[in-house]
């Protein structure tokens, strides 16, 4: 997975959000709440000639005053040259140039991360005549895009997509596990990793993170080795609060993109919260492991069921995907924090396991035999064999007559088996099924 992130920023209505759309397709767009003043921020992983990279919105001032829109587009500008590798930079064909294009192509002018400048809304020729006086800005990677009919818009993602480095579409090779601790503000993130590092004053090292923005801590203790990817530690100076946060869901992006398994933590009496749950589904569609952990059990009254009563209502909101671990732990009082790591550990191991093809056949036929697969005008699907692909997420080719009459019912059935009988717990995975 690539850590690349691609920020596109322009004054509201050129059009950003249809082309984020388009660009996320069926990968549903994971919309920022933010109430009030801010237009809803967006995030997503997309994909285009077999590279993928992070793309953010990062959203646009509501006008009602004209100063205050500036300083808020300078802010837009501002979060997209801290946290992105390139920015795409969005006119409107329709209107022109406006002096807020001037003014954020004079910033964007000033960078040196390439900046490719989108003029939006080139629906026919004519607009195209009309829109060459965009050169003018000075910017020299311009396309002309129609984001409503898609027309131009491939131009466009080439150009980014053959600035992203391979290796950055590629999954790093490291023998050491990776654990990014994920969650939001003030459920104790910094608590836990003090409870982890703290004391024992037996930290190899602080080594850099390969970005400015996460710290690595090497761990390695009690015979377990890992890498600590903590972003807590940051703290941008900003006055509002709600930057804060969108500042913290980029950078929890960033670590989870660094990261094999992803230590989501939650603060008990509040509960899982609709940011964690985008970051959860992003976590899963990454193919990252995952634990869940309760922090703050100390501060729940607790009766015979409170725990079981909790996880299976926790495993309600994670729905489609719930075989996660889910440890309720004090950071504070350090109970189970130690059972985190190992089931974080453990949860490596199966996201590394590798089932031979005879053992998976066995395993397959019998769930075949005990529910058949559907028959579509009168012919069966039949399933011949499958076999688990070389892939960093566990990944199974399912080969059979006929791929497409498969649905997601089936696919989940045989994805449930797979689960019962091999341990998968806490990683995703990925079902393809090819005519044979
Ligand atoms: P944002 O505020 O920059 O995110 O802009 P939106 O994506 O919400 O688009 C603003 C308006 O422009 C909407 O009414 C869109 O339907 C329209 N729009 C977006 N792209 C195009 C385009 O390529 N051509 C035309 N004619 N309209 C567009
Ligand atoms: P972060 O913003 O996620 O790094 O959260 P902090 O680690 O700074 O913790 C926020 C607050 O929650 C602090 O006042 C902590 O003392 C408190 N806290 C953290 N973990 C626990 C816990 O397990 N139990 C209790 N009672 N308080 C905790």
């Amino acid at each position: 997975m690539s850590g690349f992130t691609v920020a596109i920023v322009g004054r509201p209505n050129v059009g950003k959000s249809t082309f984020f759309n388009r660009l996320l397709q069926e990968r549903k767009a994971i919309v920022d709440d933010v109430s009030g003043v801010t237009r809803d921020r967006q995030y997503g992983v997309a994909d285009w000639n077999g590279k993928s990279f992070n793309l953010i919105d990062t959203g646009g001032f509501v006008p009602d005053s004209t100063d205050v829109f500036e300083t808020e587009i300078r802010k837009q500008v501002k979060i997209a040259l801290d946290e992105a590798n390139a920015v795409v930079f969005m006119c409107d064909a329709a209107t022109g140039i406006t002096d807020l294009d001037e003014a954020m192509s004079d910033v964007l002018r000033r960078t040196t991360k390439p900046v490719f400048l989108a003029v939006n809304k080139v629906d026919n020729h004519e607009r195209l005549l009309e829109a060459s006086e965009f050169y003018a800005l000075g910017i020299e990677k311009i396309f002309f895009l129609s984001s409503m009919t898609g027309s131009g818009s491939g131009e466009l993602l080439d150009a980014v997509a053959e600035i992203i480095p391979e290796d950055q579409a590629e999954v790093e090779v490291s023998t050491v596990p990776k654990f990014a601790i994920i969650g939001q503000p003030n459920v104790g993130k910094s608590s836990l990793l003090n409870a982890l590092l703290g004391e024992e004053r037996t930290i190899v090292s602080d080594i850099a993170g390969t970005t400015r923005d996460t710290i690595h801590t090497h761990y390695n203790l009690f015979n377990k080795e890992f890498i600590l990817i903590d972003t807590a530690g940051i703290r941008r100076k900003t006055k509002v609060n709600e930057d804060l946060e969108f500042y913290s869901v980029i950078r929890a992006i960033r670590a989870l993109d660094e990261a094999d398994v992803c230590l989501l933590v939650l603060d008990a009496e509040k509960g899982i919260s609709q940011q964690d749950l985008n970051i959860y589904s992003l976590a899963v569609k990454k193919g990252k492991g995952i634990v869940v952990l309760v922090n703050k059990w100390d501060l729940i009254k607790k009766e015979t069921n409170t725990a079981r009563d909790y996880e299976k209502e926790l495993k309600q909101r994670l729905l489609p995907f719930n075989d996660v671990p889910i440890l309720f732990i004090s950071a504070v009082e350090k109970t189970r924090i130690m059972q985190a790591i190992e089931m974080a550990l453990q949860v490596v191991e199966n996201r590394q396991r590798k089932i031979s093809t005879s053992e998976l056949n066995e395993a397959i036929q019998k769930s075949l035999q005990a529910y058949h697969p559907p028959v579509v005008r009168g012919v069966p699907v039949s399933i011949k064999y499958v076999t688990q692909l070389p892939t960093p997420v566990p990944s199974f080719a399912f080969f059979c007559n006929h791929p497409d009459d498969v649905k997601q019912p089936y696919k989940n059935y045989l994805e449930n088996q797979l689960r019962k009988t091999f341990q998968f717990t806490g990683t995703p995975m990925r079902l393809f099924f090819r005519k044979k």
